[in-house]
C-alpha cells in the first residue's frame, strides 16, 4: 500500500471510527507524512495502530492520541502553544500546522537535534524547539495559550499552570508510570481552573525536576536509608 493510502486508512479507521472529528486536525494529520518521523527500518511500520520506538527509549505517540490531544487544544489558528516532549517532532509537526507559534522542549539533545533539523527540512518556520528539562516548563516565553505534555506527569505541575493564559487550556497525562488519565485543565478569564478526564493513557515518563525526578531521587533517597 501506498504512503498516501495507508495515511488515508490510518485517519479513517484509528481516528475517524474513535469519534475525533475537528476537521483542521483531520486535514492536517492527512497530509504530514508520518514516515518521515520514525526511523529508516520501521517507516513501512508508521501508519500502524500504537507508538513506535524513536531510540534513546522513547517512543512516537499512537496516532489517534496524537489526533485526540491536539482535538482537546481546541486550536483556532493564532494560539501559542508549549509542547513538552519533542520526541520525534510529529505532534509538533502538527501544532505548527494549526497554531500561530510552538515552543517544544526536549531534554534528550539528540532528539531535539534531529527533531529540530527535520521541521526546519519540512519548511516549518514558527516551531522553537529548545534542550532543556521542560517539567517546570519555559517561563521565559508565557504566557501560553496551551500547553501539550506528551510525556506521563505524576501531578499537574502547578508552574505550568502559572505559565498558562487566561482563557487557556493544557492537556497532560496524568497519574501512575504504568497508566496514566488524559486530562484536559481549562484556566478561565478570571484564572480558576476546572479539569476533566478523557480516559486512560500509556506515555513514557516525564522525567524531570518537577515530575518523576523529584519522586524518584525520593524513593532513591529511602532505599538507601533501608539499606
Ligand atoms: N510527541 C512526541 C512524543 C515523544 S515521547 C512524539 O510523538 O514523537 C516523550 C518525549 O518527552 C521524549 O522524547 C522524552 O525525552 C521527553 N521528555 C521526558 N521528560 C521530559 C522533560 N522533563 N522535559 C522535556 N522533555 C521530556
Amino acid at each position: 500500500m501506498s504512503e498516501e493510502n495507508a495515511r488515508a486508512e490510518m485517519v479513517r479507521k484509528q481516528i475517524i471510527e474513535r469519534q475525533v472529528h475537528d476537521s483542521r486536525v483531520l486535514e492536517v494529520i492527512s497530509r504530514i507524512p508520518r514516515e518521515l518521523f520514525v526511523p529508516e527500518p520501521l517507516r513501512s511500520r508508521a501508519y500502524e495502530d500504537h507508538p513506535q520506538p524513536i531510540g534513546h527509549n522513547q517512543t512516537i505517540s499512537q496516532p489517534y492520541m496524537v489526533a485526540c490531544m491536539t482535538e482537546l487544544l481546541q486550536l483556532a489558528g493564532d494560539e501559542k502553544t508549549l509542547e513538552i516532549g519533542t520526541g520525534s517532532g510529529y505532534q509538533t509537526a502538527v501544532l505548527a500546522e494549526l497554531c500561530k507559534r510552538v515552543i517544544s522542549l526536549e531534554r534528550i539533545p539528540e532528539l531535539a537535534e534531529e527533531a529540530n533539523q527535520r521541521l526546519l527540512d519540512m519548511g516549518y518556520c514558527n516551531v522553537r524547539v529548545i534542550v532543556c528539562d521542560g517539567s517546570g516548563g519555559y517561563p521565559q516565553e508565557s504566557p501560553y495559550d496551551r500547553i501539550i505534555v506528551t510525556a506521563a506527569s505524576p501531578h499537574i505541575p502547578s508552574l505550568l499552570l502559572d505559565q498558562l493564559s487566561n482563557g487557556g487550556r493544557m492537556v497532560i497525562p496524568v497519574g501512575e508510570e504504568t497508566v496514566q488519565m488524559l486530562m484536559c485543565v481549562e484556566k478561565n478569564e478570571s484564572g480558576e481552573i476546572t479539569t476533566h478526564d478523557y480516559g486512560q493513557c500509556v506515555f513514557v515518563p516525564l522525567v524531570g525536576k518537577y515530575a518523576w525526578g523529584a519522586l524518584r531521587n525520593k524513593e532513591g533517597d529511602s532505599e538507601t536509608k533501608k539499606d
